[in-house]
């Protein structure tokens, strides 16, 4: 007797590592709200009186499906179904590589692989009407293609960045800028936090949330992003994909 598949298992969710053939593959994607205080502010919230809060994607709503290290060749990221305001949010990415619950602060960043930059990409419209009927947020936040990410770096090559900025230009025009230095939730204590809640995986990747001035993008934007001394995330948005 041999357990074999009704139909071909979909394959693995993976991302680029920079300068390497070989990719990270992904297990799980959670996202944390409102880690910057302006951007908390910009979305009506008083970032003073909240604990942090997350939210989780798919993990095969990592961008692109088929990676390479290449970015500056990449097919446009199409446009999202079913909404007419598609937000970017340019994150810090963190990607885990050793497994763990209770994680403390302290030893938080020996379960850390790697870093890479990443856009939360929300159907904003959705997103606020979920927000007002206290409904789930998923497709609102959690749809197809919904979390670009670029290649990531392995901490043997980038350390721990403590700081950086952070900015994400639409067309050539600043639109989103901040310092990672100025999450509410650090790293490690995002790690520890999350880590009481869920088992942490090698392959998890976090988004650490997005600095103030999200906005709208449109078919044919092209969008550039990073994280100074990390890496950079370059794409256009292609036509609705309905
Ligand atoms: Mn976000």
């Amino acid at each position: 007797m041999t357990f074999a598949f009704a139909f071909a298992p979909p394959a693995t969710a993976k991302v680029a590592i920079h300068n390497s053939s070989v990719s990270f593959p992904v297990h799980r994607i959670y996202c944390v709200g409102r880690n910057y205080a302006a951007h908390a502010r910009e979305m009506g919230s008083d970032p003073d009186r909240e604990p942090p809060f997350f939210f989780c994607k798919p993990a095969d709503a990592v961008w692109p499906i088929n990676p390479s290290s290449e970015i500056s060749s990449l097919a446009p990221l199409p446009y999202a179904s079913a909404t007419t305001d598609l937000h970017h949010e340019i994150e810090l990415v963190v990607a885990i590589g050793t497994g763990g619950r209770e994680i403390p602060q302290g030893s938080a960043l020996e379960y850390v692989w790697g870093y890479g930059v990443g856009l939360d990409m929300t159907r904003r419209d959705l997103q606020a009407g979920l927000k007002k009927k206290g409904q789930p947020w998923e497709i609102g936040k959690a749809f197809d293609q919904s979390a670009p990410v670029s290649p990531l770096m392995p901490v043997s090559q980038c350390g721990h960045p403590g700081n950086g900025r952070i900015w994400l230009n639409v067309n050539d025009q600043l639109k989103q800028e901040g310092d990672i230095a100025d999450m509410i939730w650090s790293v490690p204590e995002i790690i520890q936090h999350l880590s009481t809640y869920f088992d942490l995986q090698p392959g998890d990747l976090i988004f650490t949330g997005t600095p103030e001035g999200v906005g709208p993008v449109r078919p044919g934007d092209r969008l550039t992003g990073g994280i100074a001394g990390l890496c950079e995330i370059s794409l256009t948005i292609g036509e609705d994909c309905a």
